[in-house]
């Protein structure tokens, strides 16, 4: 089996598999044309969990961090182990954070402050940052900017961008699920931003992400699952696995145009190249 696919954000580490679940749906990886997943953290158990996944299989790798929805449990000794988590050699990125004023689970000064605090141990610790934003009209990109992720400082610790970039220098801040415009994608990327498409690409009615897949530069495009959630067409309905990141890539390279092959490649060396697997 030919390994060419990168799940850019999945939840290995979801917290009702049973032990059996978790080692069927490692299994299939095994077995698919998956190369990598990134096991992305939400809280402080699942990204102890995504760490201990990374350490046990070669082809994952971690985020760790609080999604908003848990900000309000967060505190400076979570804040603390998660410095002691990023230590691991496979543990490669802080996230998922970011701000969810549509579910608002926590109040939102709570949402705001362990996004900042967040930030700050990535830019200290010079890892990517993995970005969930839902709703928060602008302010997450707001917060990332006040709080430097876009800075001269922070572009110049990363390589040069990849030949057919657009030009804008890269802060290794990646936005989740986008479900943004297409001209907003070209704004975020103009910062220093990576877009992240999962499988609402491959929804009938989703114009919107349809264009952002098909006309943003491809050296910024990576490519997810979100699994367990977003299973993409014609799966829509079951749980969502890694092994589905790869009806996101046959989606996508429709929408441009191209091989599956090479979108499969493309995604797979821009992952690699941005979490420096
Ligand atoms: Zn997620």
């Amino acid at each position: 089996m030919e390994k060419l696919l990168f799940d850019s954000h999945a939840h290995i580490n979801y917290e009702k598999y049973t032990d059996g679940e978790r080692a069927a749906v490692m299994g299939r990886v095994e077995s698919s044309p998956v190369a990598f997943v990134l096991d992305v953290g939400f809280d402080m158990a699942s990204s102890r969990l995504a760490a201990r996944d990374a350490a046990a299989w070669p082809w994952c790798y971690a985020a760790v961090g609080v999604h908003p929805h848990d900000a309000d449990a967060f505190t400076a000794a979570d804040l603390a182990e998660l410095r002691q988590l990023l230590k691991a050699p496979k543990v490669v990125a802080l996230g998922e954070i970011g701000l969810d004023y549509y579910r608002d689970l926590s109040p939102r000064d709570r949402q705001r402050d362990a996004f900042r605090k967040q930030i700050r141990l990535a830019l200290e610790t010079g890892v990517p940052i993995t970005i969930h934003d839902r709703d928060s009209g602008g302010e997450t990109i707001q917060i990332l900017k006040e709080e430097g992720a876009f800075s001269d400082a922070r572009k110049a610790a990363f390589p040069p961008d990849a030949p057919g970039a657009i030009g804008a220098p890269d802060a290794r801040v990646l936005l989740h699920c986008f479900s943004g415009s297409a001209e907003q994608a070209f704004e975020y990327i103009g910062l220093g931003c990576t877009i992240s498409v999962a499988g609402p690409v491959t929804f009938k009615n989703n114009k919107k992400t349809a264009r952002v897949a098909a006309e943003i530069p491809l050296s910024r495009l990576l490519i997810e699952t979100d699994a367990p959630y977003l299973t993409p067409e014609p799966l829509r309905g079951r749980p969502n696995e890694p092994v589905n990141v790869e009806l996101v890539a046959r989606k996508i390279a429709e929408l441009r145009g191209i091989s599956y092959e090479e979108t499969a490649a493309a995604t797979l060396a821009n992952a690699r190249r941005f979490f420096r697997i």
